[in-house]
């Protein structure tokens, strides 16, 4: 590769499925959750390797990921998570996507688009918990009856989404065993009056490892699945293990060495105290290194030692103080994310310096980081 890339590791993510979908009943299928480009690792790649592990049901936050996944020739269930707009209704129809019908307005678009141009589109409801984002209220029961019987809609499906499974304070595990008994509560009411509901979903990735027993017919699996928490501090039970998918590399571009009292980068906020080696790095805030690491909040591995970062992350380059690695060149690798010989960097490292978590980290690595494919096979 010729400057930034991601390595993808085909045998952390079978892994990954593998542990989850031995915690989660027989009856639970995984439904791959690959919006934003699966969370930077590549939606191509990542959806069509969970196709080989036999995973057949996706999810993306957009009609337009949804299309580009279809183009790439991913077949199954992809369903988008966010709300489509009328005058893009017709790429529904043509790929066999499956839209959330977001709330009874949006119901009515896609109700409206039905009728005038006799087509069935698959639709989603949500149901809005307490979250407070997107759904149906639960109260609005007889609403989400009408949708499901209007003959009009396809409605193939039912969930709603919790907003505090992560943690295991109290007052969380209250919230989140509420909105799971709300949920439940609609679904058997509407069972009840004789609706059939299609598939029933309530589970992300820390739901469906805190709260197994709400796990219906899918588990919609984003951040987890990639073999990494949100935030290092999340608790997650022992047996899970995770095994991180990607590895972000940059490459060595300029090896130089300064003397004491001279600065490095803009700003000049790093200043030598003794005779340093600086390795400049073709990687920068326009890759998605967060520039708020500037001024040593950074490290990467050269050579399979630890190389702290110096100075300020610019656009397209970084620098880090290689002093007392051996033989660095250019064009050797330096590793962000993953390992090299016995050092290794979490994703979770990255994102708690930088002050947020993994899944933003991930989801801002620049469209011009190349890779974003398994390693081949040895
Ligand atoms: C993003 C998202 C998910 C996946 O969440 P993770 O915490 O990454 O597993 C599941 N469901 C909905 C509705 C989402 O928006």
């Amino acid at each position: 590769m010729n400057r930034t890339w991601i390595e993808l590791d085909r045998e952390a993510l079978a892994h990954n499925i593998r542990r989850y979908q031995s915690l989660l009943p027989a009856g639970c299928r995984i439904m791959g959750v690959v919006k934003a480009d699966a969370y930077g690792h590549g939606a191509r790649a990542v959806a069509a390797q969970l196709w080989e592990l036999g995973i057949r049901h996706f999810a993306t936050a957009t009609l337009d990921e949804a299309v580009q996944l279809r183009e790439a020739g991913i077949q199954g269930e992809i369903l988008i998570l966010g709300y489509s707009a009328p005058a893009y209704f017709h790429l529904l129809a043509e790929h066999g996507l499956t839209q959330t019908a977001t709330c009874p307005d949006h119901a009515a678009q896609l109700e409206t688009y039905c009728r005038e141009n006799g087509v069935r589109l698959k639709v989603h409801i949500a149901v809005d918990t307490g979250m407070h984002r997107i759904g149906f209220l639960p109260e609005d029961l007889d609403a989400i009856r009408r949708v499901y019987e209007n003959g009009v809609l396809q409605v193939t499906g039912i969930y709603s989404h919790l907003c505090v499974a992560d943690t295991d304070e109290e007052e969380h595990v209250d919230f989140s065993r509420r909105q799971a008994e709300t949920f439940k509560s609609v679904v058997e009411s509407l069972q009840a009056r004789g609706v059939e509901l299609g598939t029933v979903h309530l589970l992300s990735s820390y739901a469906a490892v805190n709260y197994p027993e709400y796990a219906y017919d899918y588990a919609r699996l984003g951040i987890l699945m990639f073999g990494v928490k949100s935030s290092a501090a999340d608790y997650l039970r022992e047996d899970l293990q995770p095994m991180p998918v990607m590895t972000l590399k940059a490459r060595i571009t300029s090896v130089r060495e300064i003397g004491p009292g001279e600065t490095v980068s803009y700003g000049r906020i790093f200043r030598a105290e003794r005779p340093t080696k600086v390795a400049s790095v073709s990687i920068g805030y326009a890759d998605g290194i967060p520039r708020c690491l500037s001024g040593g909040k950074l490290r990467a591995i050269v050579r399979g030692q630890y190389a702290q970062g110096i100075g300020r992350i610019c656009m397209d380059q970084l620098m880090l103080d290689v002093t007392g690695i051996e033989d660095v060149r250019v064009g050797d690798e330096a590793v962000f994310i993953g390992r090299q010989g016995d050092c290794v960097i979490y994703a979770e490292e990255l994102a708690e310096n930088a002050g947020t978590i993994t899944n933003e980290l991930f989801s801002r690595l620049g469209a011009r980081v190349e890779g974003r494919c398994f390693r081949q096979e040895a």
